[in-house]
């Protein structure tokens, strides 16, 4: 099943639980527009190279359209597809002026030199700068996308069209017109979720924490637990992950990663699976890495008290049904991970106003955002008597439904 299948079947497992119109719930299972593009990159050797980039823009009834842009070599128009519709569910749940888009290039950016890197970038900006825009659609980073790529397309966007707000893409860095706190806003929003509902879920003050993929998310998600008292016991990457007990120091962790390629070998610590990984026993389990990972064929064997999915799409539906069998809470990754996109629409809002907030005034609103919406879902599933997926796509689905209608 591709990662558009699960998100389909996601979508209809929600619809039978609080009915909405037939025609609204067919036109949400295609995309307003798709478009794809060869990129020409001319590589340091001066051989041109082609890359294939997209762009899908899903909808985009509540505002511009707004997602990541995703470097990868697995990526293709299907997964871009079911990225683009999870995003317009993400900025319905957390109620952002923002629609769902998302872009990808397939291509492993660690095979490029930073010159051919910010060529391929630019490029993209290229490609694409005609559907893009401040009022029509707002990319951002994602996989393997940085500060340094946003600007790189900002600053080409510029060349294009002249305008200088810096509004058609977020995530940049600060000094280019970035956000304050956008670069840990994924992991902190999770992390105010995870606040608002801990004890309701009956987790402990001090949980023990699984994080598999330490990224962006996955590496700020560390450093966030582990400040707040949480003990973070084993992290993974694309090559393997590694386990202590006694509890891993994030910083210490990031910093071998840093020197070594990888977390593995880290001091300390046990090399393990990925698989071994998912099965730990622990309080948390934070998948941030990519989708599909829990599956009917591993979720058997997961054995956390509750999922908080910082990535996209990590657990099928199938998945979902084996871990609700066995009492283990998802919190959905429309929510959980919905602070990324929460503080690039800042970082858009203060863009358009040419203003600079400070990073207290940007975690207050989002805290303030990401636990008023965690509650209501959780008072939405309890209602329902569903899970929270599909009580955050309800939730998504009647705030669309509405301006759709209109
Ligand atoms: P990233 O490229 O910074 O990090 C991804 C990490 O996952 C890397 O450490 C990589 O080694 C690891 N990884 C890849 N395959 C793996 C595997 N099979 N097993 C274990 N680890 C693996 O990307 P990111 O920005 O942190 O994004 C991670 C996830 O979070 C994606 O699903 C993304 O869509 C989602 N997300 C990111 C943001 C954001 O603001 N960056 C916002 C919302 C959601």
């Amino acid at each position: 099943m591709s990662a558009f299948d699960n998100a389909l079947n996601q979508l209809s497992r929600a619809a039978a639980v609080r009915s909405f119109p037939e025609d609204f719930i067919a036109r949400l299972r295609h995309p307003n527009r798709e478009v794809r593009a060869m990129i020409p990159v001319v590589m340091d050797d001066g051989v041109t190279k082609m890359f294939e980039g997209y762009r899908v823009q899903f909808n985009n009834a509540r505002g511009p359209y707004k997602g990541g842009i995703r470097f990868h070599e697995d990526t293709d128009i299907e997964e871009v597809k079911a990225l683009a519709f999870w995003m317009a569910l993400k900025c319905a749940v957390v109620n952002i002026p923002m629609g769902g888009g998302k872009g990808g290039v397939t291509v492993n950016p660690k095979l490029l030199s930073k010159g051919e890197l910010e060529r391929l970038a630019r490029g993209f900006m290229r490609a694409f700068a005609d559907v893009l825009g401040p009022q029509k659609d707002v990319p951002a980073p994602d996989v393997n996308t940085t500060p340094e790529i946003m600007m790189w397309m900002a600053d080409e966007y510029t060349k294009i069209t002249g305008d200088t707000t810096g509004a058609v893409i977020t995530g940049k860095p600060i000094a280019n017109g970035g956000s304050e706190g956008r670069g840990t806003a994924t992991a902190q929003g999770g992390f105010f979720v995870f606040e608002a509902l801990r004890e309701a879920l009956g987790l402990p003050a001090s949980c023990s924490v699984v994080i598999q993929g330490f990224g962006n998310a996955g590496e700020h998600a560390g450093e966030i637990w582990h400040n707040a008292g949480h003990k973070i016991i084993a992290v993974s990457d694309s090559r393997g992950a590694i386990v202590s007990e006694a509890g891993l120091d994030p910083k210490a962790v990031l910093a071998h990663k840093k020197e070594k390629g990888s977390v593995l070998g880290f001091p300390g610590a046990r090399d393990i699976t990925n698989e071994e990984l998912l099965a730990l026993p622990c309080d948390l389990l934070i998948p941030a890495a990519l989708e599909n990972q829990i599956r009917a064929d591993n979720a058997g064997a997961v054995q956390a008290k509750v999922i908080l999915e910082l990535a996209n799409g990590p657990t099928t539906p199938e998945a979902d049904d084996v871990l609700f069998g066995k009492g283990i809470v998802v919190i959905p990754d429309i929510l959980a991970n919905a602070g990324g996109v929460t503080v690039s629409t800042y970082e858009w809002e203060q863009n358009l106003k040419q203003e600079h907030w400070s990073e207290a005034d940007v975690f207050a609103r989002l805290q303030t955002k990401m636990a008023e919406e965690a509650l209501r879902i959780a008072a939405r599933a309890k209602e329902l008597k569903t899970d929270l997926r599909r009580a955050a796509f309800v939730e998504a689905l009647e705030r669309l439904e509405k301006a759709m209608r209109v």
